[in-house]
């Protein structure tokens, strides 16, 4: 029987919900082939695209991998700090940036559709 969509995404966002560290969609197909072992790498990508359109997890365009939303927000600006060394990841609210950055692209009528920020660096853990 093939899911819907509201559930495969809810499946999936477990599944990055259960992890603090960034997740490939490949890593989440394998843990969920444990329970659906023909379950296929797209039905993985359309359910993360749309997580990630929804807000609901964030994509680290750096690592190409997915972390579930912890924060509240609508359009604000997911600020991804990730750690280099243990590879945790920390969500911050970057809500106050949102004017200062659409007002960046508005010089080549370039049209944003998301916006996320990535700052690398070492955790409070790590950087001791
Ligand atoms: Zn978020
Ligand atoms: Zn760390």
């Amino acid at each position: 029987m093939r899911k819907q969509a509201a559930t495969r995404q809810s499946d999936v966002l477990e599944v990055l919900t259960r992890h603090d560290k960034p997740l490939t969609a490949y890593a989440i197909l394998d843990q969920m082939k444990v329970e659906e072992p023909d379950l296929a790498a797209p039905t993985v990508y359309r359910a993360l695209a749309a997580l990630t359109d929804q807000g609901r997890a964030h994509k680290l365009e750096s690592l190409k991998a997915f972390v579930a939303c912890r924060c509240e927000h609508d359009s604000s600006v997911p600020v991804l700090a990730m750690c280099g060394n243990c590879g945790a990841v920390e969500e911050h609210d970057g809500t106050r940036l949102l004017s200062e950055l659409s007002a960046i692209p508005k010089r080549t009528k370039f049209q944003p559709e998301r916006y996320s920020v990535e700052i690398h660096g070492l955790c409070k853990d790590c950087a001791v």
